[in-house]
């Protein structure tokens, strides 16, 4: 099968490798497409440590069984599957919560094993959600990703609800439908925040009232206006950076919270107590998703009631790869999310 394989020095190559077989417990998918995500574009730069080289990439996919391994009863040949990011160990506790993204134990795809960046992929057949025919291959393979995780820190997280003014900092491939989801919830007005004219402008399609961008002086202050006045209810930070969570800090309204679900390796201050404190500013962190968060995003997809249909930007076949990677790095055509569609 072709397959899309990282080597040692940032070497990207597509190549022919064998097919792999289900063993007891698994199945094997043929990918219909695979969503190309910032995380990928830091693996394959070298930003982002890959334990195991060489390594087939990705860890957004969507597709079809395929084959079955010994034992497998919960999947036939033939059923439209959606792929979670990671093989979790099913007995730590957070894995008994069902909250997915908090395993210590996950192996990512494309990252501590083979990905989705192939014909095939073979998983545990815990590691799968029924996709609804309703829902392409494109759309099914961000939900686990860029979309369940952008639910879980607008309606988890913040817990947001109907009435409050929300911002956005950082309107990339999750911070998109943040926006989504927020507006999805009720939110009374969304202020989307970036750097980039290019994102500000995706994030006004996905349903932002304003735009304000964050390069600017005094940023905090015109999110701040844009908010009524008082500054946003809810900031959801999605750049991960230090300059991004305190303009969050900055922003916020009194007893308002402010959920980072970016990462980086960048350490934020916090604003003097006297602030911090007076203003009763909540901080979170929002990582992943759980099992059943994941199972209402996919049905808001499926119902429509989550619009999707600007969330794949571009499909690119699997020899252009290297290709979707650049374009995401340069941003070349706003992406908002890029798919590889293996054919
Ligand atoms: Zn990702
Ligand atoms: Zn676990």
């Amino acid at each position: 099968m072709k397959a899309v394989r990282l080597h040692e020095g940032s070497q990207l190559r597509v190549e022919d490798v064998p097919k792999p077989a289900p063993e007891a417990g698994q199945i094997r998918v043929a990918i219909r497409a695979a969503g190309v995500c910032g995380t990928d574009l830091h693996a394959a730069r070298g930003r982002l440590p890959v334990p195991t080289l060489p390594i087939i990439m990705g860890h957004e996919g969507a597709g079809q069984v395929d084959a079955l391994g010994e034992g497998v009863s919960d999947h036939a040949i033939g059923d439209r599957v959606l792929l979670l990011p990671s093989e979790t160990c099913g007995s730590c506790p957070s894995c008994r919560d069902g909250h997915l993204g908090l395993c210590s134990k996950a192996r990512i795809f494309g990252m501590a094993r083979d990905g989705t960046f192939a014909q095939y992929i073979v998983v545990p057949s815990s590691c799968t959600l029924p996709l609804p025919q309703s829902v392409s291959y494109e759309h099914g393979a961000i939900l686990a990703d860029a979309v369940a995780t952008a639910y879980h820190a607008v309606a988890t997280r913040a817990g947001i609800s109907g009435g409050e003014r929300v911002a956005v900092i950082g309107c990339g491939g999750v911070g998109i439908h943040a926006i989504l989801i927020a507006r999805l919830l009720g939110a009374k007005s969304v202020v989307a925040v970036d750097a980039s004219e290019g994102a500000l402008c995706q994030a006004e399609a996905a349903g932002a009232d304003c735009t304000v961008d964050a390069g600017v002086d005094g940023a905090h202050k015109a999110i701040r206006r844009a908010s009524g006045g008082e500054g946003p209810d809810v900031v959801i930070e999605y750049a991960g950076r230090k300059s991004s969570v305190e303009l969050a800090l900055a922003c916020v309204a009194r007893s308002g919270r402010v959920v980072v679900g970016g990462v980086g390796m960048e350490a934020p201050q916090l604003p003097p107590l006297v602030s911090f404190v007076g203003r009763e500013i909540a901080v979170l962190g929002s990582m992943g998703y759980t099992r059943s968060e994941l199972e209402r995003v996919v049905a808001l997809a499926a119902s429509g009631s989550l619009d999707l249909s600007r969330s794949i930007t571009a499909c690119y076949p699997l020899e252009q790869a290297g290709d979707a990677l650049e374009d995401l790095a340069t941003r070349r055509g706003n992406p908002v999310r890029l798919a590889l569609i293996p054919g």
